[in-house]
């Protein structure tokens, strides 16, 4: 089996967040506006698809078409290494990470959907088959909530079923105060018994971190995740060594040698690879394997869960998988026979490959037009 083409396209489309009137354009976070739809050929027949977002999402693409397609194509899509080793060698000798690893991480998803429907398996049992469901974690605590609707939109997540639930912290006005406030109202909406991460998305200083967590330690916060800017490993150190919350971290790291950094500087107690960002499931599994030598579980963070579960269903050290509101939103409409939790846990498709249909009208409705 041989690699024939890789066609890769930008797409953009509106969510709505729960609570608030009228729809959003992207899918989150400012810099979530499109994301990028690909698909790999073989000359078989077969085919497999893959997703990426948030980053330049044009230069993945022209990157897939005009450096990646050259470099891979007639390799045998199941020899995932060789194709790793050549993409290190010819596109990225100086193991640069954002677009290149964005590009590699599509890439090497399509290819285990590929393998995956070639073998009659699912990714999550090539992996390894650690699990047949997952328990997941609902992201819901949008920064644009007052205190009021928050606490109304962790009712609502507590209707749906979940246990665990994640807010957003680092960007309200009033600063850490506040998201002390906003932790203090979701852990009194919700009890003792639903877990609640919270995540930092690199905003705060080594400071006010320590401030927040100081104001929180008594809420049995389950993880802060990228609490500090760059993802300084050694300031997530020495923040870790001075708090009793878990720290996680690693949901956009291009490769395998950042995300080290993180566990060598015992700067976490979650790693958090995301496949389509870190360089596809070979690069996931890499960084998973190291987690297990230090007895570190993985998570999940940076959405994409109809991706991510195949890593942490697959590895022994699989944990918890994100359910962002505002991300699923992406997934339901591209691949509306998508599982979904139900009472808090997911079911991974027992279907060779990802178990992916994809609805193409879809497709063509959220393309971004080239420029
Ligand atoms: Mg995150």
């Amino acid at each position: 089996m041989k690699i024939k083409d890789i066609r890769a396209s930008v797409h953009t489309t509106s969510i709505d967040v729960p609570l608030l009137a009228g729809k959003v354009r992207g899918y989150g976070r400012e810099e979530q506006k499109e994301f990028v739809f690909c698909e790999v050929e073989t000359d078989e027949g077969l085919t497999g698809v893959a997703l990426t977002g948030h980053f330049l999402a044009r230069s993945v693409v022209a990157a897939l078409k005009h450096h990646f397609l050259p470099v891979v194509a007639d390799m045998d899509p199941r020899e995932v290494e060789a194709v790793h080793e050549r993409v290190w060698r010819k596109l990225n000798p100086r193991a640069m990470t954002g677009v290149v690893s964005s590009a590699l991480s599509v890439l090497d998803i399509a290819l285990w959907d590929i393998n995956g429907k070639h073998a009659g398996r699912s990714v999550a049992s090539l992996l390894g088959g650690a699990r047949t469901e997952l328990p997941t974690y609902v992201t819901f605590g949008f920064p644009q909530y007052d205190r009021e609707t928050l606490a109304a939109a962790a009712r609502l997540q507590l209707e749906h079923g979940f246990r665990a639930m994640k807010l957003v912290v680092g960007v309200d006005k009033g600063g850490w105060r506040e998201d002390a406030a906003r932790v203090r109202v979701v852990r009194e909406t919700v009890g003792d018994d639903v877990d609640i991460m919270i995540d930092a998305n690199y905003l705060f200083t080594p400071a006010d971190a320590k401030f927040l967590c100081r104001a929180i330690e008594d809420y049995g916060i389950t993880w802060f995740e990228e609490p500090l800017h760059q993802n300084d490993a050694r300031a997530m150190a020495d923040l870790r060594a001075h708090t009793r919350i878990p720290i996680a971290a690693g949901q956009m790291e291009g490769h395998r040698w950042r995300l080290r950094e993180l566990v060598e500087r015992q700067a976490v107690d979650i790693l958090q690879p995301n496949a389509c960002y870190c360089g596809g499931f070979t690069e996931a599994r890499k960084a998973a394997h190291l987690a297990q030598i230090y007895n570190l579980p993985v998570a999940h963070g940076g959405g994409w869960p109809l991706f991510n579960m195949h890593t942490l269903a697959g590895l022994m050290n699989g944990w918890i998988l994100e359910w962002h509101v505002g991300m699923v939103q992406v997934g339901e409409l591209l691949f509306p026979d998508a599982p979904h939790p139900v009472d808090g846990r997911i079911a991974i498709p027992d279907l060779p490959g990802l178990g992916l249909a994809v609805n193409r009208d879809a497709l063509r409705e959220t393309l971004v037009p080239e420029h």
